[in-house]
């Protein structure tokens, strides 16, 4: 994967971690990625995992730019915190793009750290982390633009958490949309017009519910009615998905955030009702995954 990376013509997304849910322990790694494009990182979702994974791609922590946040559940923001690794010599010039309140969120945790940053600090001589600028996304519309990359947000619909966002990333060589979590929008189809790869959140429902019962049997304290519920009214069935990623005509679909998270759903389970309706190229999502 290294190696990939290292000889990799132009703009490479690598999926992070690449399954739904705030649940440690599993294989796949909660929800996050980083796309590399001319030597700098724009890293997108904080899951708990992301810091570990970054490192086992091999990028330098001096290469990200951006980090960039779709909606606040904690399997796309617990490890935005840990992550800002300043420890891990990561810029201080580090921007934060996400939803409010992102920016309290910040200095929040820098204040909850800062005993131990000021040790850091008086320990090896460094410069404190102090803050980073952080540019909240309330809405849909522009998000940044430099020299590599124009970024724009689109809200999606993933109740309670208002914003949720999707992104869609147009490098100079590729165009890469990201749903978010999300019921399936017809926003994201038109966010993701034309572009090369979309990833897409997916959820295999006869699974879910087998899943989500062995999870209540095993002491998780939720209901399974209220659990389904939730399932139903916040995220995307993957045949829906297809329809999604056939309206946009994106050229490459990718399934991630994977809900059930496990490993016995074969690939081509998971690809068959997406690809009823969508004709091109579809990859089940898998952790440090080069696309
Ligand atoms: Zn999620
Ligand atoms: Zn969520």
């Amino acid at each position: 994967m290294k190696a990939a990376l290292k000889d990799a013509k132009g703009t490479k997304l690598v999926l992070l971690g690449t399954a739904a849910g705030p649940v440690p322990g599993r294989p796949r790694k909660m929800t996050s990625h980083v796309m590399f494009s001319n030597g700098a990182a724009y890293v997108l979702d904080c899951g708990l995992g992301v810091t570990d994974r970054f490192a086992e791609t091999g990028i330098p922590f001096s290469a990200p730019r951006s980090i960039f946040i779709t909606h606040h559940h904690f399997d796309h923001n617990v490890e935005y915190g840990p992550l800002l690794g300043w420890v891990q010599g990561m810029p201080l010039t580090v921007r934060a793009y996400g939803p409010p309140p992102l920016k309290q969120m910040t200095s929040d945790y820098i204040s909850s750290m800062r005993t131990t940053i000021n040790f850091w600090a008086e320990d090896l001589k460094m410069k404190p982390l102090e803050t980073i600028d952080v540019i909240e996304v309330p809405d849909a519309g522009p998000v940044m633009q430099d020299d590599n990359v124009k970024v724009s947000s689109v809200v999606v619909e993933h109740p309670p958490v208002k914003p949720a966002l999707g992104y869609r990333f147009d490098f100079h060589d590729r165009s890469i949309a990201f749903s978010g979590d999300t019921t399936p929008v017809e926003a994201v189809a038109q966010m993701a017009k034309g572009a090369d790869v979309l990833v897409h959140e997916a959820m295999y429902v006869p699974a879910v519910e087998s899943y989500v019962k062995d999870q209540v049997a095993k002491g998780r304290p939720v209901s399974v009615e209220a659990f389904m519920a939730h399932m139903k009214a916040d995220h995307s069935p993957v045949e829906d998905v297809g329809r999604i990623a056939a309206e946009a005509g994106v050229k490459t679909l990718v399934l991630s955030h994977l809900t059930p998270a496990v490993d016995s759903i074969s690939d081509d389970v998971w690809r068959a009702p997406a690809a009823k309706y969508f004709k091109g190229e579809i990859i089940v999502a898998r952790d440090l995954m080069v696309v």
